[in-house]
């Protein structure tokens, strides 16, 4: 028997959250844990399914009793057959997400990107609510995104689309971790924003605040609080790595504004979370300088409204529509 809620699980890099929403996508419940971290894939399973029975039994629920369940994983899910089979940055190969969620919970489970389930979220019940055609940017350790089109969420070819952080942005220019040169994530994302701060401070010799405990030349990733203290307190290392990767990913915005023409532009993740004021005003000069034919006015830049929940809400989203969105 459904009782109008449902399950939603974000599995990020160092986190999995659960949430059970009401039919408002009001948050009824929810849980944390760390993803576990180098384990083979049915463990790290076997973890989400764990967490989401704890968030299910917080409500008074269960998985058969739910609406729907939905899973939001950090690669990309084939929109033909709404499984993900390959999930590098996760060491999975070859691993059928679709069947094992159904043995773990006996329901049907729906997978969607992380990015573009986040989109999804603030599209039905975020910053992005009302508006058609929306793409978001989510600035973290990497840069995701996500596209709804005229009220759809658009996958594209491989599930692929949205993959903004590897749209290159400037031919031949910084090398990116996908092998390519001049994707807009190797200039506004954490990995970034710490290998180039690295090459400030360690081989130039720029002088820096941040604490040497967090940051040092084996640094591979750092706090988006940490930058946000530096930034405000005028490091010039940080000002100027920042900078650039507002100003980027102003450039980025609009050659994909070109593209898709949206009506609203829904900016998110840890580092905007922490430092979103602060690189607007860069950000949206270089968005404006670079825009072409549409009136910048007509184009409404939002904060995400939904923030770190925003996932895993989408996910609910889409288990609720039955994977249909
Ligand atoms: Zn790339």
């Amino acid at each position: 028997m459904s009782n109008g809620l449902a399950l939603g699980i974000d599995l990020g890099g160092t986190k999995i959250y659960a949430v059970v929403t009401d039919k408002d996508h009001h948050i009824i419940s929810d849980a944390k844990v760390n993803t576990p971290s180098g384990k083979p894939p049915e463990e790290t399973a076997a973890a989400i399914a764990e967490l989401g029975r704890q968030a299910l039994a917080s409500a008074g629920t269960d998985f058969a009793s739910v609406d729907g369940i939905g899973v939001a994983i950090p690669a990309p899910v084939d929109p033909e057959t709404g499984d993900c089979l390959h999930a590098t940055n996760l060491g999975w190969k070859n691993f059928s997400m679709k069947k094992i969620f159904r043995e773990l919970t006996g329901r049907e489970v729906y997978f969607g990107n992380d990015g573009n389930l986040g989109i999804l979220a603030e599209y039905h019940c975020g910053a992005a609510k009302g508006f058609r055609t929306v793409i978001g940017y989510y600035v973290g350790t990497g840069l995701g995104g996500g596209i709804m089109i005229d009220g759809k969420l658009h996958c594209g070819n491989s599930g692929l689309a949205g993959e903004f952080g590897h749209a290159i942005i400037k031919q031949g220019g910084r090398r990116c971790g996908c092998g390519h040169r001049g994707c807009a994530e190797a200039y506004c994302s954490k990995i970034a924003f710490v290998k180039e701060l690295k090459k400030k401070v360690f081989k130039h010799g720029m002088p820096t605040c941040l604490p040497a405990e967090k940051f040092n030349a084996q640094s591979r990733n750092i706090k988006s609080r940490q930058l946000a203290k530096a930034y405000l307190a005028g490091d010039p290392p940080v000002c100027t790595v920042i900078n650039k990767g507002a100003y980027m990913l102003g450039v980025a915005a609009a050659s994909a504004a070109a593209i898709i023409a949206p009506d609203c532009i829904i900016l998110g993740g840890g580092v905007i979370s922490a430092l979103g004021e602060e690189m607007y005003p860069v950000f949206k000069r270089s968005f404006d300088d670079h825009l072409f034919g549409i009136d910048p006015a007509k184009i409404q830049i939002r904060f995400t409204e939904l923030g770190d929940s925003a996932v895993a809400l989408g996910a609910t989203v889409l288990a609720r529509r039955n994977g249909k969105v």
